[in-house]
Order: structure tokens, then C-alpha cells, then sequence
């Protein structure tokens, strides 16, 4: 029996993607979003939410010993940020390149950053560095029940 993949309905690559408190006071929100949308990858998590410091620690505890990470967690519990789940195929990758470089002043013309942003400090959104840390931080940002499984109507016509 012939068996058809509809590579549609397979549960792909994921990554967190959030929208800095600079992005949302500045009245970004649909701008960054549509730039994920139009590309082609599905959204399967999205809520404003006000991060309590422990998270932002959490989140970037990596950073931890970096001279700036004090002021990176005063940044990122300032105001609410838009956090949200996306999938695709190498969307990890994909989403950083669409960020551009993390000093906006070095990022492409064309990348969020490139286009919307002029200080490292303030670089408006957040993409995960791996399919690793993709898993892990929207398990960290989002609770069970919060993330959505659906097929978008256009997917059939995004991928063959
Ligand atoms: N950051 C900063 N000063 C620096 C390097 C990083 O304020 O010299 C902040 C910046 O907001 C950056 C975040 O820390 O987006 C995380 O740093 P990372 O190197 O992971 O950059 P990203 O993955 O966001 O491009
Ligand atoms: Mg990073």
C-alpha cells in the first residue's frame, strides 16, 4: 500500500520567538509577527505576558556571568513582552537569519533588527539559538495547554 507524507501534519522543528518590551512600547508587534507569517511558518503559541525576574534569569542563564546581565534582565521585565511558539522546518535557523545579528547596527537591512533597531541593548525580539534551546524555552515560557496544534488551510500550498 502506498503511503502519501504530508509533511504538514508532522510535528516539525520548534523555536521560541518573543517580542522585547522595547518592541511592544514601540508599537512593533504586528510588524514582527507578520514577518514570521508571511516566510511561512505556523505560530502555535502567542500571549503578552509581563516576565517576573526569576524567568528572565532563567531564561538567559547562560549569561549569567556577563558584565551586561543585570541590565539584560532590567530590560526584559521593564514591560510586557509577546511571547510565542513557532514551527518549521529549520525554523531555528531560519527565525535567527530573519532577526539578523544581535548588534542591530551590524544586522542586514531586511532583518527585523536591520530594520526596526539600532542598540544591542535594545534590539526588540528574541529567537532561540538551537533546536535544543527551541524545546527548552517554550517549556519554560509557556504552560501545558497554552500552545496550539492545528494545520494552517495554507499548508498544502507552502510545502509539496
Ligand atoms: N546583550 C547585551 N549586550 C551584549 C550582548 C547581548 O545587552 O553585549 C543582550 C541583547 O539583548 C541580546 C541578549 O543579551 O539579544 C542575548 O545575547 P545573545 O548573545 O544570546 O544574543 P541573541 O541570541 O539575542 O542575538
Ligand atoms: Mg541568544
Amino acid at each position: 500500500k502506498r503511503r502519501i507524507f504530508l509533511p504538514h501534519l508532522q510535528k516539525m522543528e520548534e523555536t521560541y520567538i518573543m517580542i522585547k518590551p522595547d518592541g511592544v512600547q514601540r508599537g512593533l508587534v504586528g510588524e514582527i509577527i507578520s514577518r514570521f507569517e508571511k516566510k511561512g511558518f505556523k505560530m502555535t503559541g502567542l500571549k503578552l505576558f509581563k516576565c517576573p525576574q526569576e524567568l528572565a534569569e532563567e531564561h538567559y542563564k547562560d549569561l549569567n556571568s556577563k558584565p551586561f546581565f543585570p541590565k539584560l534582565i532590567g530590560y526584559i521585565t521593564s514591560g510586557p513582552v509577546v511571547c510565542m511558539a513557532w514551527e518549521g522546518d529549520g525554523v531555528v535557523a531560519s527565525a535567527r537569519k530573519l532577526i539578523g545579528a544581535t548588534n542591530p547596527l551590524q544586522a542586514e537591512p531586511g532583518t527585523i533588527r536591520g530594520d526596526l533597531a539600532v542598540q544591542t541593548g535594545r534590539n526588540v525580539v528574541h529567537g532561540s539559538d538551537s533546536p535544543e534551546n527551541g524545546k527548552r524555552e517554550i517549556a519554560l515560557w509557556f504552560k501545558e495547554g497554552e500552545l496550539c496544534e492545528w494545520t494552517p488551510a495554507q499548508a498544502p500550498w507552502l510545502l509539496e
